[in-house]
């Protein structure tokens, strides 16, 4: 019997909907190839367009309309013209944050052929997954302004920290660690310089790490952190840090690894009690959109977090390996050193697919 998954497709803005179409294609491919699973898709034109249309980034029931399906792809949100508190906070943090995705979840290594600056050696030490804290700390959102525009002004952004959502995140991390084969979960934080939000952050992930005797656990400042990502990258595995801490330490990982066109993250609502959310890390890249040059591996890279949230681990075996071949052999976009469009490496993707089935 087949598998049916309801997929919404987010494509946004700049780039994001060349690279959401690519991806569209392909699983349309590893669905024929593994037999047992299909998609259907329904395409939302939500963005920055939209909101030129309407006045919103997405209807006001949005959320709600993206409840019943198994999973979102998502491309990029962003405008020129348009300030990022519209942009970001009413289209992609209000899915996150409606949809309750509480675990950022970034994979990241050399895919082959790629080359990041470390030395050689290095660079192939990295295979870290980084757990970020998607719903809370720093980017909570609670703050304000006050005396506009006197010397008086003051303007604050406080960290949120609670006992529960350190809980459940921490677990995540844990679990995940645990399913990997080097047992080992290094948890940032910054307790030293920052003595509340932080201090129980330590106490509740030491508590919850506690109960998985099987786990290494490490634990780091975010500053020491940064430089054992560049130094010393075997000693990270699963590597969970706060909404901040993780966003810094991943655009460092992404780094490390290349080119930021590779990079895929996963926005999981780990209880599945709503769609869990799935896009590559570039933005908008708005200096070439249009031209069909982005690079899609990350999309692509996304789908594949999509496909292993949904249970599909053929399907997600064989678009993994399917990625890894062609970034193994080319083509290769711009942003990799070559000349492809985004049709030559979704085209190429695609003959691998006929030939290995
Ligand atoms: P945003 O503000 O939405 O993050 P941005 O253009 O400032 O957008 P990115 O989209 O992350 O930031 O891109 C930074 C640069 O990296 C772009 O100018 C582009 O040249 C390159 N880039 C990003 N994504 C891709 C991609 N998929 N393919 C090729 N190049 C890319």
């Amino acid at each position: 019997m087949t598998r049916i998954h309801r997929i919404a497709a987010i494509g946004g803005d700049g780039v994001g909907p060349e690279v959401t179409s690519a991806t569209l294609e392909v699983l349309e491919k590893v669905a024929q190839l593994d037999g047992g699973v299909s998609f259907e898709v329904d395409s939302f034109d939500w963005g920055s367009d939209y909101y030129r249309r309407t006045g919103r980034m997405m209807p006001e029931d949005g959320v709600d309309t993206l409840r019943p399906y198994d999973a979102i792809l998502f491309g990029a949100v962003g405008d020129r013209d348009i300030p990022d508190h519209i942009t970001l906070w009413d289209l992609r943090l209000a899915i996150c944050q409606g949809l309750d995705q509480y675990a950022n979840v970034r994979p990241t290594r050399l895919l082959p052929g790629m080359r990041g600056p470390l030395r050689v050696e290095l660079g192939e030490q990295i295979d870290w997954v980084i757990v970020r804290e998607n719903s809370e700390g720093e980017y909570s959102g609670v703050g304000g302004r006050a005396h506009s525009g006197l010397p008086l002004e003051l303007a604050m952004d406080i960290a949120v920290f609670t006992r529960e959502g350190i809980q459940r995140i921490a677990r995540f991390a844990c679990e995940l660690a645990s399913r990997r084969p080097r047992k080992t979960l290094t948890i940032v934080t910054k307790s030293n310089a920052q003595r509340h939000g932080m201090v129980l952050w330590d106490e509740v992930c030491k508590s919850v790490s506690s109960e998985y005797p099987e786990l290494e656990v490490k634990w780091m400042l975010v500053d020491a952190m940064a430089a054992s990502m560049v130094t010393s990258p075997s000693d990270h595995d699963t590597i969970l840090a706060t909404n901040l801490h993780a966003d810094i330490l991943s655009d460092l990982a992404s780094a490390l690894t290349g080119s930021l066109g590779n990079g895929a993250t996963a926005n999981l609502n780990p209880e599945k009690q709503a769609p869990s959310m799935f896009e590559p890390i570039h933005g908008t890249a708005f200096d070439i959109v249009g031209k069909g040059v982005a690079n899609p591996v990350g999309a692509f890279w996304s789908a594949v977090l999509m496909l292993e949230h949904l249970g599909e681990k053929k399907s997600a075996e064989i678009l993994m390996s399917g990625i890894e071949e062609i970034c193994a052999t080319g083509p290769y976009t711009r942003d990799m050193g070559g000349q492809a469009t985004t049709r030559d490496v979704t085209e190429e993707l695609v003959r691998h697919f006929d030939k290995s089935g």
